[in-house]
This record gives structure tokens, sequence and C-alpha cells, in this order.
């Protein structure tokens, strides 16, 4: 199984390119998805967090990320435990799907993950895929298209790794400064030029 780990900063266009590279016939891991998972109604981490974490939970048992998000992230302390609770499932899980999907004969493996980089997973990759665009084209499509708030988009974008050292830790850079159609016909280029294609 061929894995390519797909990453880029907020907005940058990662969503459109794993639902091309799945039409295309890739397996999608998808890491955001992962880490909502671990914590929903039913798993250990949530009733864990609802331990550690006044009030994180919901009237209706579901987690209030707002009120956990200002508790996990004032204080080292806060994240740390935060993390020692969400981590290990969030590893297990993500184990688990590349797992499955080399048991299912897949191919190629596409693992989305915004942090790839951050974290130091690099070397669980084959090939490193990111996507990118100038950070302010970012912040508009944000605001535009998904409605965020201008001032939360500056600070998401600030709060993830610059754009230059992304770039750097690239196999491949998928460009999307211009329309939806340029970016898809980039990841149909990658996709053919992946060892096995053709
Ligand atoms: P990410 O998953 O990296 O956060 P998305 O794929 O969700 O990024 O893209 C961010 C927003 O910009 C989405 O609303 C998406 O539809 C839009 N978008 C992505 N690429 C383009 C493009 N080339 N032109 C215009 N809008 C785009």
């Amino acid at each position: 199984m061929y894995i390519i780990g797909l990453t880029g900063g907020i907005g940058s266009g990662k969503s459109t390119v794993s639902a091309r590279l799945a039409e295309l016939g890739a397996t999608v891991v998808d890491a955001d998805l992962i880490s909502r998972e671990v914590v929903e109604p039913g798993e250990p981490a949530l009733a864990e967090l609802g331990e550690t974490f006044d009030g994180v939970l919901t009237a209706d048992g579901t987690l209030d990320r707002a009120e956990l998000a200002r508790q996990a992230f004032s204080s080292p302390e806060g994240t740390a435990k935060l993390n020692a609770i969400t981590h290990p499932r969030i590893r297990e899980r993500t184990v688990r799907q590349f797992r499955e999907a080399a048991e299912a004969g897949a191919r190629y493996l596409v693992y989305d993950m915004p942090l790839l980089i951050e974290n130091k997973e690099t070397d669980k990759v084959q090939t490193v895929l990111v996507v990118d665009a100038p950070d302010e084209l970012r912040i508009r499509r944000l605001v535009d298209q998904r409605g965020l708030d201008e001032a939360d988009a500056r600070r998401r974008i600030a709060a993830q790794i610059d754009r230059e050292t992304r770039l750097a830790a690239a196999d491949t850079v998928l460009d999307n400064s211009g329309t939806r159609e340029d970016l898809i016909a980039q990841v149909d280029a990658f996709w053919a030029g992946l060892p096995g294609q053709s």
C-alpha cells in the first residue's frame, strides 16, 4: 500500500484534493474526522473529558467544544490533560484504519492530516503532498465560502506553521491559487504519476 500524506493550512484546499483522490480510487483516512469521532457520545474519551474538565458535557451528553477549548488551551497543564485523553485514542483509530485499508487490498491510501508536519508524522508516509495558496486568498475563501469570521480565519492561520516550513517538507506541491478546475487537473496529474499507475 502506497501512503500519501496530504496536508496544507486551513483553507488551502485539502478537502477538495482528498475528495478528488477518493474519486480516483484512493482510500482516505481523515485525521480531523477521527479526532471528532473519538469524543462522540459513548466513547471512553468523552467520559474522561467530562471527569477531568468542569462543564464540558452539554445536557444532551455531547461535547461543548468551545468550553473544552477555553479550559484546555488556557494552560500547558490543561492542554497536556486533553492530549493525554485524546491522543492515544486518535492514534489507535488511525492505525486501525491503516490496517483495515491494507487488509481490504487498498493500493493507495491518503492520510489527510492538517498537522502532518507539525506532529512530525511524515515518516509514516511514502510521499508528502502539500496544497498551497497564499494566506490572503485562503482568508478570502474561508470568509466568503465557509462563513468564517475574518479575525478568526487570521488567528487560525497564525496558529499553524508558516507556509515556507510546510513547503520545505513537501515532495509535491499543488498550487491552489487558481480555479478549482486548475487544482483538480494538478491532482489528476499527481495521481497519474504515482508508482504503479499508467
Ligand atoms: P481545507 O480543507 O484545506 O480547509 P477546502 O478544500 O475546504 O480547504 O477549501 C476552503 C474553501 O475554499 C472551501 O469553501 C472550498 O470550496 C474553497 N475553494 C477551494 N479551492 C478553491 C479554488 N481553487 N477556487 C475557489 N474556491 C476554492
